[in-house]
């Protein structure tokens, strides 16, 4: 059994000597962070901050946003600032060191909202509904969407709630400069989910860094936060060239960009018909798991391109699942990105690939 073991570090050692693209981990906590690193990830690629959200503190996020004044929406901010700055100390304390890819808050609206339908439902039971019901349910039902996954999510919730992202960049920096106080490397990366035009970026990365800039007089350290966006609407591929202008990273979020390309719904796409696709020989494997060389991923190698011939230093990455896809972890290979981020338990095998592809072995 040593034996063997050896013989999978020495394989490793090889593929690490020999791979260009580097490898991180999707991880939303401290402990996802340990366990990561311990499979030789090199960073966090991808944090998703709505995680952080859910169970009790799903509440605060409600409150936010459906707050009617800026006092309970100042109220509700507050609550979740000291929260989401200790969130971030536990992750820059398990990755010191090394790069942490934070993603500004991401969720599909409805699940921080009240279901509509049990909502209308209980009111309409009710004999006398109180003021505060009322008002409830026409909120919720304003903001009830009928496709969520293309509604009020990522940057666009960041821009219509005022003090949503500004809080999270105040947390990240908060818990960056006081690590760094206590003689800490913390490497935090903003990132912002779902642009599709620069416009929305530039308003974002202005507010990011007026914060950031804050903080760091604030404690008298200089803190050098990189801010990047996600490359996952086809738009965002196309403008690749504008939006680079604006970002110090892409990373491509596979997921989305598969969605939208094809046009099909991530969430239950795959019972209805992809058995049938699969069967009939459309795919040889779901376009979600494999990186679809020819569409999906002749928009990642454009829009590498054009990010690249804005600005030369653009650092490029995956977060999607397919950066933990062997075949994928060859195409991004080629394409030239920078690296690929996936789940803790992919590392190893995302480091193995890169080594082959490197190699031409394959
Ligand atoms: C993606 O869209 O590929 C991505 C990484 O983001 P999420 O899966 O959280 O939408
Ligand atoms: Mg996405």
């Amino acid at each position: 059994a040593d034996d063997l073991v050896n013989a999978v570090h020495r394989l490793m050692s090889l593929a690490d000597d020999a791979r260009r693209l580097a490898v991180r981990a999707n991880a939303d906590t401290a402990e996802d962070a340990a366990r990561a690193r311990r499979f030789g990830a090199q960073g966090i690629g991808l944090c998703r901050t709505e995680h952080m959200f859910l169970g009790e503190r799903r509440e605060l996020v409600e409150r936010l946003i459906l707050a009617e004044s800026d006092g309970e929406r100042e109220a509700a901010l507050a609550a979740l600032l000291p929260l989401q700055q200790g969130d971030f100390t536990e992750l820059f304390t398990a990755m010191d060191g090394l790069p942490v890819t934070v993603r500004l808050i991401d969720p599909p609206l409805h699940e921080f909202l009240p279901d509509l339908t049990e909502l209308s439902v209980r009111i309409a039971l009710e004999e006398k509904p109180s003021e505060t019901d009322l008002k409830l349910l026409a909120a919720v039902r304003r903001l009830h969407e009928q496709n969520p996954m293309l509604g009020l999510r990522g940057v666009r919730l960041g821009l219509v709630v005022p003090g949503l992202f500004t809080m999270q960049v105040r947390a990240i920096a908060e818990a960056a400069a006081r690590r760094r106080l206590a003689g800490a490397d913390p490497r935090p990366e903003i990132m912002i989910p779902l642009v599709g035009t620069v416009q929305e970026l530039e308003i974002v990365r202005d507010e990011a860094e007026a914060v950031i800039a804050e903080i760091s007089r604030e404690h008298g350290v200089e803190l050098n936060i990189p801010v990047g966006t996600m490359i996952e609407l086809p738009r965002a591929a196309l403008t690749a060239g504008q939006i680079a202008e604006s970002a110090d990273f892409f990373s491509f979020g596979t997921n989305d960009l598969t969605q939208t390309v094809w046009g099909f719904s991530r969430d239950d796409v795959e019972a209805s018909f992809f058995g049938a696709y699969l069967e009939k020989g459309i795919f040889g494997v779901s376009p979600f798991e494999t990186i679809d060389a020819d569409g999906v991923g002749s928009l990642v190698r454009a829009a590498a391109t054009a990010g690249r011939a804005t600005r030369p230093d653009l650092k490029l990455g995956v977060c999607g699942e397919h950066g933990g896809d062997p075949e994928s972890v060859h195409f991004f290979h080629r394409v030239g990105l920078d690296y690929v981020s996936c789940s803790p338990f992919r590392i190893p095998i995302a480091r193995l690939e890169a080594g082959r592809a490197a190699t031409a072995v394959s």
